[in-house]
This record gives structure tokens, C-alpha cells and sequence, in this order.
């Protein structure tokens, strides 16, 4: 029902970017943006219907984007109904909406993990294109970068094409917020399933993952005088 969908990160990094400041006047200027480049072909036959059965799908994967205080135009504000989405006097975009989609989910991601009350984004598209846009995302710490990008793409696809999350799904999330929390200490694996409330079995599962896809790194642990691995995010010093 979403039609086929063509999501294409194209660039990814982190600096400060004056220029883009004022067009958010909730961006704290101490804060380094993540600029995400992409490109987006969707045409679904029915785009206001296929964007709202696209959110509602979304928010089952993640429940907090309810409580986001979305300040995009009428149509393209998330979790409207689906009159308001084709209330617009233009037809819905339905890529720059997509794309929009994608800046919500970096930022519940990035809220979560760093346990930030209030992340800020923008999402823009290009001038002469309708394929590409620009989304802007506050985020303290870049080694968070890789992560929430792969997992803002991977959740919007999962739910375009109604699939359950790869990864582990939320598990590898709680795992990465777990391992930023505790970023001035790695911690071995018993510490951190004793962290999440959760057994050292499922933990290790998930940290497998993580590793396999390079988002954290093991190594002899410090505080066992390197009798046990520990864990740690990649990317942190
Ligand atoms: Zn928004």
C-alpha cells in the first residue's frame, strides 16, 4: 500500500551551521547540528493516506513521538489527522514528509540516549530538486551520529514496509542509551544487563549485534584487570 520507496543517505556529518540557526528558533546555538543529506523517492497512489498508515505504524515502533511538539506546516505536522494532511491547498509532498518522518525519529532517538528534555530539528528540500533535502538535528556527542541515523532509516523503512525492526529493534536503543550513560566507565556485560534490568543472555545478543555492525567495540576490561570484556560505544574515546 506504501508503494515502493527509495531512501538514499547521501551525506552525514556534524558542524555548526549559522546559516541554518534562524530557521529554528529553538536550536541552541552551543549545540553542533548532524546534517543529514538525502534523497527520497516515494509516490504512493494515495499520499495522505499512505503517510498517515506510515506514522501510525511508526509510532508503535515508537511511542514518544506523541509527545512531540512538531511545528511544521499544517499537513506535513506529524500525527494529524488524515482530513488535516489533505486539507493543504497544494498536494502533500510526500518525500519532504518522509524526510521529515526520518528528522523526528533522529531526534527521539538523540533525546533518548542523552536523556535530553528538548532536541530541536529542521527539515528542508532542495531548491531544484523533489527528491533531495536536508535535515538538521541538534546533537551534542557525534559518535551518537552513526547509530541514529541507521536506526531512523531502518525504522521508517520497517514501518513502510511493515516489517518487524531489524537489529533487535528497541533492545539495541536501551543497550546504546546504557553504554552512553556509562560512557566514563565500559562495563562488561553482567554490569550492563544488571544496568537494564535484564538477563546477561538477551543483553549479550543485542550487544552482538551492535558489534557486528560496528556501533560498539569490546575490550579487556579495566576494572577486572582484563580477566572481561567490556563495552563501549564506538566512536567515544
Ligand atoms: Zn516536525
Amino acid at each position: 500500500m506504501s508503494g515502493e520507496v527509495r531512501i538514499l543517505i547521501t551525506g552525514s556529518e556534524i558542524g555548526s551551521y549559522p546559516t541554518v540557526l534562524p530557521l529554528n528558533s529553538m536550536f541552541r546555538p552551543d549545540v553542533p547540528l548532524l546534517k543529514l543529506q538525502v534523497e527520497i523517492d516515494w509516490m504512493p497512489r494515495s499520499p495522505a493516506q499512505a503517510l498517515s498508515s506510515l506514522e501510525q505504524r511508526l509510532v508503535e515502533f515508537c511511542p514518544s513521538l506523541r509527545q512531540h511538539e512538531c511545528r511544521g506546516h499544517r499537513p506535513y505536522q506529524i500525527l494529524c489527522s488524515d482530513e488535516q494532511k489533505a486539507s493543504g491547498h497544494r498536494p502533500i509532498e510526500v518525500s519532504l514528509a518522509l524526510a521529515h518522518l526520518l528528522e523526528h525519529v533522529l531526534i527521539d532517538a538523540l533525546a533518548f540516549i542523552t536523556s535530553t528534555p528538548r532536541v530541536s530539528g529542521l527539515t528542508g528540500a532542495h531548491k531544484n530538486s523533489t527528491q533531495r533535502f536536508d535535515i538538521f538535528v541538534e546533537c551534542s556527542d557525534a559518535s551518537l551520529a552513526p547509530f541514529v541515523v541507521w536506526l531512523a532509516v531502518s525504522w521508517v523503512s520497517a514501518a513502510l514496509d511493515g516489517t518487524p525492526l531489524d537489529g533487535a529493534g528497541r533492545p539495541a536503543l536501551e543497550v546504546v542509551r546504557a553504554l552512553y550513560q556509562k560512557r566514563a566507565e565500559p562495563l562488561p556485560i553482567e554490569d550492563l544487563a544488571a544496568h537494564l534490568g535484564q538477563e546477561p543472555g538477551a543483553v549479550h545478543a543485542t550487544l552482538l549485534w551492535l558489534e557486528q555492525h560496528t556501533f560498539v567495540r569490546k575490550g579487556p576490561c579495566a576494572k577486572s584487570r582484563g580477566r572481561r570484556d567490556c563495552y563501549t560505544l564506538q566512536g567515544l574515546a
